[in-house]
């Protein structure tokens, strides 16, 4: 395999066509079947491979991000509709059920809602009260299970991130015994995008927090690094957070304030220490270390929460594969259909229809399927498509699926997520989340040059994207997992249109259906995403983790003797 591979890399497309041509029982020359090139040269051979050119596509982003769906939000009526839909669609291709009630998989979470006019935040200087304005200066966060009351000093913990392998550790020698760490989101430059995602992690980072004493953690947002502007963010605060029910799942256990800072307001809790504000946003702006130093005030906080239980579900089905061993294997392929639900209006709109996040994703797993219906192959292993829940409540549906998956556990080889993969500009340039971890980002990697598309490794690593969907649960049980997006040159036209996007449209009423799409990059990127999955459900060998991945740890058989 690797000699096809290198040759493919360096010489030019056509040589490649003649090789694999020579070589028919190579794994590539199935998977390169429907490149452009191989049309011309095989000619009525490849007629049947699926093609897709994102019409279909954008068909099934229209019905899942309709306004009748409500915004998908997890738990709801609209969300139920959704995965009715996408049932139906699973039954249409015939594939097999394999959730744990049919197609589904219940999850049970619990709701938290915050009670503002019973909750307040102050600050406290030498018994002189400074309150904060809910919304304005400060919200709480309840993906945390916040305590009624808590009273602590304050200390400036830089990023927080302890990173045992390189030696970091921002709260060394630092007292923060029974006291709430003030933080930046983020992680300095010399830190390798992957580890200081991991490490930023709402467990990870709370398991450092904790061992040193810390009740707490008040994050102030960056300013260079925030998707979406502090008015959106303050407007739905009153909406409900989500966790896992069980104690199995909560890794925030002992964090009894966790409240997110507006960096314009921010200046006031540095007063008297001797630092600025602007200071620190400076260094972090540029990913420079941050000092660390005692507040002068401390924080007075009281927490009123609604809670309640929610019902929601993932969506499990299999094509199983037809070799009699690798039948047992699982390539997944993996999207989160929830999404916001209905928040509060801006220019009027109250539905949050999540076109690009996640109908765009779901689309393209209800695309492929289709196509498998239309000619199914006979490939080696098995697929699992895997549309999942309770993802924008942070992960908590892939989350539970990958602790309790409803197939045989060690099964799952691969998982390839989908996850607002933004077809706004033309697809030139993908950006491979992972791209570096696992043989999958190699063959992720040859599957785009197929294409004439080249592959990036995420150029924002400060976005923190790689723990960001739904990928992230699959590494943590030791499967060699990533995603990919449409990408941009730094500096290039199509940044601005990334940026733009993300400031108006994510997480907002207007990433819907009245928005401009490439439905040719979608298509190409489909494409991209078919022979990756041909790839690893096909090839001889199961992926496996770099021998330098940090993520390699988490694999059960990390010797890599399977
Ligand atoms: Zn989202």
């Amino acid at each position: 395999m690797r000699k096809p591979l290198l040759l493919f890399r360096i010489i030019f497309t056509a040589i490649f066509v003649l090789i694999a041509q020579a070589q028919p029982q190579s794994p590539m020359s199935r998977a390169e079947s429907t490149s452009p090139l191989r049309n011309d040269a095989a000619g009525a051979a490849s007629a049947k491979e699926p093609a897709f050119d994102g019409t279909t596509w954008w068909n099934y982003v229209k019905i899942l991000a309709a306004d009748n769906m409500e915004g998908r939000e997890t738990g709801s009526p609209g969300l139920r509709k959704a995965q009715e839909y996408v049932v139906e669609q699973l039954k249409r291709a015939g594939l097999e059920p394999v959730g744990s009630r049919s197609y589904y998989q219940m999850v049970r979470f619990e709701s938290r809602q915050i009670v503002e006019k019973e909750s307040s935040l102050a600050l406290m200087h030498n018994g002189q009260v400074e309150p904060l304005t809910l919304g304005d200066d400060a919200i709480f966060s309840t993906r945390v299970d916040l305590a009624p009351a808590v009273n602590a000093p304050l200390v400036f913990a830089g990023y927080g991130l302890t990173v045992p392998e390189l030696g970091h550790n921002d709260l060394e020698g630092l007292d923060l015994r029974d006291k709430v760490a003030v933080i930046f989101p983020g992680a300095p430059s010399e830190i390798p995008g992957a580890l200081a995602s991991h490490y930023q992690s709402a467990g990870e980072r709370w398991k450092a927090l904790q061992k040193a004493g810390a009740v707490g953690v008040i994050t102030i947002l960056n300013p260079a690094a925030m998707d979406i502007p502090w008015s959106r963010i303050s407007a739905n605060r009153a909406h409900p957070s989500m966790a896992l029910k069980g104690a199995e799942f909560d890794e925030t256990a002992g964090e009894e304030l966790a409240v997110t800072f507006n960096p314009e307001k921010a200046q006031k809790l540095f007063e008297g220490s001797g630092h600025s504000l602007q200071e620190l946003i400076d260094l972090v702006k540029d990913r420079k270390p941050l000092p660390h130093f005692p507040l002068i005030p401390t924080i007075r906080a009281r927490a009123s929460v609604n809670k309640k239980t929610v019902e929601s579900a993932n969506l499990v089905a299999e094509l199983p594969g037809s070799d009699p061993k690798l039948k047992n294997e699982y390539v997944v392929l993996s999207a989160h259909l929830d999404h916001l639900g209905v928040g509060e209006p801006i220019n009027g709109d109250r539905i949050y229809n999540g076109a690009m996040d996640n109908a765009s994703g779901s689309a393209v797993l209800l695309d492929l399927i289709a196509s498998l219906r239309k000619s199914p192959g006979k490939l080696k292993r098995s697929l699992l498509f895997v549309f999942v829940t309770g993802e924008e409540k942070g992960l908590l549906g892939s989350r539970y699926f990958t602790t309790h998956p409803t197939v045989k556990p060690g099964s799952m080889i691969a998982n390839i997520n989908i996850d607002m993969f933004l077809p706004i500009v033309p697809l030139k340039v993908l950006t491979v989340y992972g791209l570096a971890e696992s043989d999958l980002g190699d063959w992720a990697r040859d599957a785009a040059q197929s294409l004439g598309v080249q592959v990036q490794a995420d150029p924002e690593p400060q976005r923190n994207a790689f723990i960001r969907s739904d990928q992230y649960n699959f590494i943590r049980h030791g499967v060699p997992a990533l995603a990919m997006g449409v990408g941009f040159e730094k500096g290039s036209a199509e940044q601005e249109i990334f940026k733009n996007w993300r400031t108006q449209r994510y997480h907002a009423p207007s990433d819907d259906l009245d928005q401009p799409v490439n439905t040719a990059a979608a298509g190409k990127y489909e494409e991209i995403i078919h022979r990756l999955m041909v790839r690893a459900a096909d090839g001889p060998a199961r992926p496996q983790w770099k021998t330098n991945s940090f993520f390699r740890r988490y694999a059960p058989m990390a010797s890599g003797l399977y």
